[in-house]
């Protein structure tokens, strides 16, 4: 385990949202689940909603299509729309983003709490003065770094909002990783990235990215490996523990 890359040796830590820093996909799960319940006991749609349905037809898809999908496991049929429509049109779009609006209420009512692993990591970087920064494709990346509680600890945030702004392609297109860098003042070349999407791990691999770090989440090891990731680890208790025991502050 003390074979893991020294993190502190890095001029900065760049540092994906979801699946890295915090379990947003639990939120995500949440919401898709509260907003459909809502239409589907609404609209008498049967059978009722359950979580297999968001595994089935919503996760990993683009939004819209989950929810055109979903519906149509329901025999349902409604107009695609056009994602400018409001979240009460009942569109395909409208749909999803009353999903969205449901998220920002789970996310206000229930908060959400980072992985510890990941902010022990944080606390040792923080220590040794090496600056953490975010790297998400999220649009709500500023709302879950305050629910969580940890806005603060990220000097640099570079999400879906600033990407959309800058006209910059999404991973696995370097250029997130690439500007984030260039925001926090570090060159890549010494600069570390972790991330637990396959997608993420090719964006920062060919960002050229000193060291690239995979969180198996469950995209697999071997996956993100291929991917590019130098070394995956299940979580960054093992970057912590490693750092304890090389201080000879760990019980190992
Ligand atoms: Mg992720």
């Amino acid at each position: 385990m003390s074979d893991l890359p020294d993190l502190t040796q890095y001029d900065a830590v760049l540092f994906d949202l979801d699946g890295v820093i915090t379990p947003t996909a639990e939120v995500h799960m949440h919401a898709w689940r509260a907003m459909f319940e809502t239409l589907f006991s609404d609209w008498d749609i049967q059978p009722p909603y359950t979580d297999t349905d968001y595994f089935d037809h919503l996760d990993g898809k683009k939004r819209y299509d989950g929810v055109a999908a979903l519906l149509r496991s329901r025999d349902v049929e409604v107009p695609w729309g056009d994602p400018s429509d409001a979240p009460e049109a009942d569109t395909v779009c409208g749909i999803g983003n009353r999903k969205n609006i449901v998220f920002s209420r789970v996310l206000r009512e229930e908060g959400i709490q980072a992985y510890p692993g990941t902010m022990r990591l944080i606390d040792i970087l923080d220590a040794a003065g090496v600056p953490s920064a975010v790297v998400s494709s999220s649009k709500n990346a500023e709302d879950v770094l305050a629910a969580a509680g940890i806005r603060d600890r990220f000097p640099v945030v570079m999400d879906g909002m600033v990407a959309e702004r800058q006209h910059l392609p999404s991973k696995p297109a370097p250029d997130v990783f690439l500007v984030a860098a260039q925001m926090a003042g570090v060159d890549p070349s010494r600069t570390a990235a972790v991330e637990d999407a396959i997608s993420g791990v090719r964006s920062a691999a060919a960002g050229g990215f000193s060291l690239v770090v995979g969180v198996d989440r469950g995209a697999g090891a071997q996956a993100l490996r291929d991917a590019g990731a130098h070394v995956v680890v299940s979580d960054l208790a093992e970057f912590a523990d490693a750092h304890d025991s090389r201080s000879g502050s760990g019980s190992a």
